[in-house]
């Protein structure tokens, strides 16, 4: 791996799409009829890997809430991954399953400080948070009609689509926020039902929803509530941070994502239901895994808290990870990472060639040189593989550069030759415009 990073300008392979698929096929054949043999294969392809890939350890690759894993989680997947539990049965996963309980138990006491019976779930990641989300809405009520945010992230209109309900109906934002006053007049709209899907945490700009008010609003008109805390949730475990998600607890559930601030390997969701009783809408049995005289006799029932069967060990590594840096620990990365945000917001606002959006409320940072084509330097950048920058579309529909950054050892200063880069790049494009026109 090392040889293969060696290979490469930092922080990512250069020559696009092409460079990438021509080297993948001048490794030779993936499934051969008659293999390499381990060393070798592990070897050419671990180092294939480490050449074409965009590595998030380096500050240049800061595009999406794509981290940097801590190496103490690396580890703990690796031993996790050689014992390989499974958490679909007791007999399958027999201590993972009791360290995964006992750690969800202490993730919902971070969420839920005061509620009675809160539970937390393993899942994939925002995506199968929001679905789970949206399906424990519609076990209740089967006429359930979702609402979010013109802010929220896409999963949630796709999490209707899987679930068969309406498409959500989308609420007004102020800035990017969730506007109270404009949920509260599209829920005076409905007659059924309704699910509201709140984000703490925007995939755009990383700001988070008034959850305080939106949940008053909600119970206002006996709304089920769900925040989408994919990105801002683990903000909790910050003292500094924690007023951010002032009123999450009012949530009846919320998604939660590890591998972000978190900093596990993907995958890493959580799930946390106010409610425990909530989540039995999940449950199911399968005499292979769960018969009820095994149940009876005192073998925990694991089926029910997912909608996966075959499901990794995943807890075990954020366990790992949180026991060894404690939630003070994880809270001081965090907050590195929205002060470097701030800083180089600061460097943004003082640089004569680039235009800051908006101050961070995260760890997002939008931006874009005041001239040139700002989609076309994003590109030139990437297949340079000299900076991996995000864009998103802001009203009036504008694109702008994204810097989401979760790299908690790097420091502004890591960030000032990429924002420099960019003006370089915006400045040859508009030379190269004017040459062919
Ligand atoms: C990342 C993210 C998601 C999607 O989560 P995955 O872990 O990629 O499935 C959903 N919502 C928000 C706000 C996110 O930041």
């Amino acid at each position: 791996m090392a040889t293969g990073s060696a290979g490469r300008a930092a922080p990512g392979p250069s020559g696009g799409p092409a460079a990438v698929a021509a080297a993948v096929a001048a490794a030779g054949p993936l499934v051969p009829a008659r293999g390499v043999g381990a060393e070798q294969a592990l070897s050419e392809l671990s180092t294939l890997l480490a050449a074409g890939s965009v590595d998030p350890a380096e500050p240049g690759c800061a595009a999406h809430l794509h981290c940097p894993p801590l190496a103490v989680s690396v580890a703990a997947d690796v031993a996790a991954s050689a014992l390989n539990p499974s958490m679909d049965s007791w007999d399958q996963a027999p201590v993972a399953s009791e360290l995964e309980s006992a750690f969800c138990a202490a993730i919902a006491r971070l969420c839920y400080p005061a509620a009675a019976a809160p539970d937390v779930v393993v899942t994939t990641g925002g995506t199968e948070s929001n679905l789970l989300g949206l399906l424990l809405a519609r076990e209740k009520e089967p006429a359930v009609r979702p609402v979010c945010g013109r802010n929220a992230h896409h999963s949630v209109s796709r999490a209707a689509w899987l679930l068969g309900v309406p498409a959500p109906l989308v609420v007004d934002c102020e800035g990017e926020r969730m506007r109270p006053d404009a949920l509260d007049g599209v829920l005076r709209g409905l007659d059924g039902p309704a699910i509201v899907v709140a984000t703490a945490g925007t995939t755009n700009t990383g700001e988070i929803d008034p959850l305080r008010q939106l949940a008053r609003v909600c119970r206002a008109h006996g709304a089920r509530f769900h925040v989408d805390a994919a990105y801002g949730g683990l903000a909790l475990c910050s003292p500094a941070l924690r007023p951010l998600l002032d009123g999450l607890e009012e949530a009846d559930s919320v998604a939660l994502d590890m591998h972000k601030f978190g900093w596990q390997p993907i995958s890493a969701g959580l799930f946390a239901a106010r409610e425990a009783a909530d989540l039995r809408a999940l449950s199911v049995s399968a005499e292979y895994l769960n018969a009820d005289d095994d149940t009876e006799a005192g073998l925990p029932d694991l089926l029910g808290r997912s909608i996966r069967t075959s499901r990794r060990p995943d807890a075990f590594r954020m366990a790992v990870t949180l026991r060894a840096l404690g939630t003070e620990g994880l809270g001081e990365l965090i907050e590195r990472c929205c002060h470097t945000a701030q800083e180089v917001a600061s460097a943004i606002e003082r640089h004569p060639s680039l235009e800051l959006w908006g101050r961070p409320t995260l760890s997002t940072v939008l931006f874009r040189p005041r001239s040139g084509d700002v989609a076309r330097v994003r590109r030139v950048l990437l297949e340079s593989g000299a900076a991996i920058i995000g864009r998103a579309t802001m009203p009036p529909g504008e694109i702008w550069l994204k810097l989401t950054l979760l790299h908690p050892h790097a420091t502004a200063a890591d960030y000032l030759g990429l924002l420099d880069e960019t003006v370089t790049a915006a400045r040859a494009d508009l030379t190269e415009g004017a040459v062919a026109s």
